[in-house]
């Protein structure tokens, strides 16, 4: 199971989503990691930790496909 985590910068929010949610764009652009953007994780733990080494201030598991 991969887990995605959704950085977005500009609202200041992670959103941490499951390998097959609707929400996960299947063409995405993988930006650098301190400008946001989608970044997979081949675990919840890896992805939870780097929800938090985000820095960012809002932190949500998202509602559709609950994590
Ligand atoms: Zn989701």
């Amino acid at each position: 199971m991969v887990y995605w985590v959704h950085i977005a910068r500009s609202i200041d929010r992670v959103t941490l989503h499951r390998e097959r949610c609707a929400e996960v764009p299947s063409n995405f652009i993988r930006t650098d990691f301190w400008e946001g953007g989608w970044f997979d994780y081949p675990d919840k733990e890896r992805a939870l930790t780097a929800m938090e080494q985000a820095g960012v201030t809002y932190q949500q598991k998202c509602p559709l496909c609950k994590p």
